[in-house]
């Protein structure tokens, strides 16, 4: 049985820890299967690339794309893409755009708050092309205006409170557009996060699946593992694939550890269950 781990994120947007820093601590926990899927990025490939081979970990490159559905901010993970398909940079150039406007707005927000110097001690946490509200929560943190990151997003990031600025992120169907044509692999990232009805959630699903949409995170290090069973019968009953992925951004950071995740549910079809390894891979190679 090989270990999976396929949502994770590095200093190219908002984890902690260099590509080739994960790719190590990866092996160092016993994944044999990786993914790289950084927010709207794919920049920190290459370096986990070559980290990969040195390591004997099987890399798949991916990405994190931030998208509007229903007014709802969800993230679509791709698998197995193609970090040269020009439509795919296209559209996360123009997602890092809005990326910076909206970085450039919430220090223009909680400066009339009070808070001095955000944009800029956010900047300068981002050392990546993809700065997000984590970098925010992490200059908070530092300022002494929040305990730790779940109490800066609960009191000045998330919706409904003076930082959160909304926007117009990728349609579903560019996502899962950009993705395919970059010959990737569609996931829906941690399912059960979103404030969706069932009904909805329904819709999601189905809609996910018309445009080519392949699977769904029935495991994730970002939402309870109680949500796990749930997620496996709608993925069963959509014929959705099932993803696992802890979601890592470094140790001490919100969320699970690299690689350490539960098995999938019997009666779970693996979004991995037709690929192909292009080197051995670690489990097969180690003594
Ligand atoms: P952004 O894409 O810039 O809007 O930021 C979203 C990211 O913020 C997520 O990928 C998480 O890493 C982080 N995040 C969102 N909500 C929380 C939370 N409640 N606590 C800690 N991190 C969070
Ligand atoms: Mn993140
Ligand atoms: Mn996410
Ligand atoms: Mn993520």
């Amino acid at each position: 049985m090989l270990r999976y781990d396929l949502h994770s994120h590095s200093t190219a947007s908002d984890g902690i820890v260099s590509p080739a820093e994960l790719v190590r601590h990866a092996a160092a926990q016993g994944v044999d299967v990786l993914a790289l899927t950084d927010h709207d990025v794919t920049t920190g490939l290459a370096e986990a690339e070559l980290a990969a081979e040195e390591w004997a970990v099987c890399l798949v490159p991916g990405v994190e794309i931030s998208v509007t559905w229903a007014h709802q901010l969800l993230h679509i993970v791709g698998l197995g893409i193609d970090p040269g398909n020009d439509g795919l940079q296209q559209g996360l150039a123009g997602l890092r755009d809005f990326r910076r406007w909206r970085a450039e707005e919430i220090g223009r927000r909680l400066e009339k708050r009070g808070i001095e110097g955000a944009y800029a001690g956010a900047q300068s946490l981002a050392t990546g092309p993809s700065i997000g509200r984590t970098h925010f929560a992490r200059f908070l943190v530092a300022q002494g205006k929040a305990r730790d990151l779940q109490d800066a997003f609960d009191h000045y990031l998330k919706r409904g409170k003076p930082g959160y600025v909304p926007g117009q992120w990728a349609s579903l169907n560019d996502a899962v557009g950009w993705i395919r044509a970059a010959g990737g692999q569609a996931v829906i990232a941690h399912p059960a996060r979103y404030a969706l009805s069932a009904g909805r959630f329904r819709d999601l699903l189905s809609e996910f699946k018309e445009m080519g949409g392949v699977g769904l995170e029935v495991i994730s290090g970002s939402h309870p593992h109680g949500a796990t069973p749930a997620l496996a019968r709608y993925a069963q009953r959509f014929g959705l694939l099932a993803s696992v992925g802890s979601d890592y951004h470094g140790p001490g950071q919100s969320y699970n550890e690299l690689g350490r995740l539960p098995a999938l549910p019997a009666g779970c079809a693996p979004v991995w269950e037709n690929w192909n390894f292009p080197q051995q891979p670690r489990s097969a190679v180690s003594q």
